[in-house]
């Protein structure tokens, strides 16, 4: 039997191909592309390149599954017993999917172990578990009539995920629509497709009918664009960036598909002079590090109370010092490598603008080592709120720290940002974060704590950090449709 550790250095590499109607299949055209390992810079394999042709056979085999299979009929309570087998095979092979999910993400192995499995596990058997919970409503309406609500699958649903936690978008995407009732037509992220195919596989394993879910590896315009554009698809769910969600808008408005977005952030994180600095310290370093910086509710924009703001720099400052970059497959490792090159030319563009609008870098702001996307943990300081550091989402590990002095002040300027995903606010005063909490426009906002995430917990943003809402009950209501029946009594 293998080791943990010759698990973790050799995650086998079994699907790369397309999955539609329970088969794997190369692409239409006979194109594929390459998947990157981000640490080593190294092709890992080639995957099927899928565009519309594949798309137009998924949706067919998903329409094929939701009217004509098993599962449009299939008893909500098997519904979910095969939810829950799928969460069970994931966890027999949690090792070994953690370790395929770090060689294509770059994430340390310690967070796809200890963060990304677990947190996917978990949401799909949340999930399940509504499978049997779906009720309507009796209403009482004027005249003779019984009055019935029933929730009915949206249909065929298409999911668009990013690359930044590729199984667990899966299991954001794949647990509501599945308890729901919907058949599914999935495309990740072309930098990282390689858990969500073998996902593909484990369902297959649970018993999951052929058709009801379909994966088409590929690219945005081409793959990503055809399931938004197909006419028989009835909800696209899409996590990525705004401007990809303002092309998939228009693209679905000749079909007026239901859209659900989550984008990006440039989220508020406030210290208050009488916070536990200590815990604040560690909050903030982890709030806008974890992950390389990669998550659309980084706390990007820190500010600090005027009266701690060099103390608490200081602590940052030692923070990243010790921080541990390297091989992300070392359980050691804290920080590994940005996703691919384009994210790693983007970073240090933003950090070269940051220098040259007047911040200071007083942290990181090159390279780590010499092969494989590293950047070092970077922060600047003196960050005024108009820069392009403070205003656009970096989505690396790139920390803006500004200034502030009152409570109004900085509510005023933390809410100044078209984004509204997150925020948070660290503070001994009760008051104080009520009031933030209420006052602050975002989807999310945490007290004396960060990036905690729980499937029961809706998700998502405010303004143009998304629409609708992803967890908790909130997520499930975005597959259903609500049918409302009238008997003559
Ligand atoms: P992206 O928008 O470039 O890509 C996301 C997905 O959309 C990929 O699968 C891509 O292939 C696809 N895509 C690209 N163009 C498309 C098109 N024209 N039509 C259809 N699909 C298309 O985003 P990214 O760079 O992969 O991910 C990073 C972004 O995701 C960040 O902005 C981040 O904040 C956001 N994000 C948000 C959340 C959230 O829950 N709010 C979670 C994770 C990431």
């Amino acid at each position: 039997m293998a080791t943990l550790t010759e698990t973790v250095k050799k995650p086998e590499i079994r699907q790369t191909q397309c999955f539609i109607g329970g088969n794997w299949t190369p692409a239409a055209s006979g194109k594929t592309f390459d998947t990157i390992n981000p640490a080593t810079e190294e092709v890992i394999t080639q995957v099927a390149e899928g565009d519309k042709k594949d798309v137009d056979l998924a949706v067919k085999a998903a329409r094929d599954a939701l009217e004509n299979g098993p599962w449009g009929k299939m008893d909500a309570r098997e519904r979910g017993r095969l939810m829950y087998r799928l969460a069970d095979l994931i966890e027999d092979e949690l090792d070994e999917l953690a370790a395929l999910e770090t060689l294509d993400n770059g994430k340390p192995i310690r967070d796809s172990r200890g963060a990304d499995l677990p947190l996917t596990i978990d949401c799909l058997r949340y999930y399940a578990g509504y499978a049997d919970k779906i009720h309507g409503q009796t209403i009482p309406v004027r005249g003779n009539y019984f009055t019935y609500t029933r929730r009915e699958p949206v249909g065929v649903a298409g999911q668009i995920i990013p690359w930044n936690f590729p199984m667990l978008m899966v299991a954001w995407k794949w647990g509501p629509a599945l308890a729901a009732g919907c058949t599914i037509v999935m495309k990740p992220a072309e930098q990282t497709p390689l858990t969500c195919l073998r996902m593909g596989r484990l369902a297959q394993k649970a018993g999951i009918p052929d058709g009801v879910i379909n994966i088409v590896p590929g690219f945005g315009p081409t793959a990503g664009g055809a399931i938004v554009k197909h006419p028989d698809v009835d909800k696209v769910a899409f996590t990525g960036e705004d401007a990809t969600a303002k092309i998939i808008m228009r693209d679905a408005s000749d079909t007026l598909k239901r859209l659900t977005f989550e984008l990006g952030g440039k989220s508020p994180n406030i210290v208050f002079a009488d916070a536990d600095l200590d815990a604040a310290a560690l909050g903030a370093h982890v709030a806008l590090y974890f992950n390389q910086g990669q998550c659309c509710c980084a706390g990007s924009r820190l500010f600090v109370e005027d009266k701690i703001y060099d103390k608490f720099v200081d602590k940052l400052i030692s923070m990243n010092e010790t921080r541990k970059l390297g091989d992300p497959l070392d359980p050691e490792t804290e920080q590994g490598p940005q996703v691919d090159q384009a994210q790693f030319d983007k970073i240090m563009r933003f950090v070269d603008i940051g220098r040259e609008q007047g911040a200071k870098c007083v942290s990181g702001g090159k390279r780590f080592g010499d092969r494989g996307f590293f950047v070092e943990p970077t922060m600047f300081t003196e960050v005024e709120d108009n820069m392009d550091i403070a205003q656009k989402e970096i989505f690396g590990p790139v920390l803006s720290v500004l200034r502030f002095k009152d409570t109004d002040e900085v509510i005023k300027r933390g809410n100044a940002t078209h984004f509204g995903l997150a925020a948070a606010v660290w503070t001994r005063d009760v008051n104080k974060a009520h009031r933030l909490a209420a006052e602050l426009k975002a989807g999310t906002v945490w007290v004396n704590c960060y990036d905690v995430f729980d499937a029961a917990a809706p998700f998502g943003g405010f303004k143009m950090s998304g629409m609708g809402r992803e967890l908790g009950e909130k997520g499930l209501d975005a597959y259903t449709e609500s049918k409302t029946q009238e008997l003559l009594e």
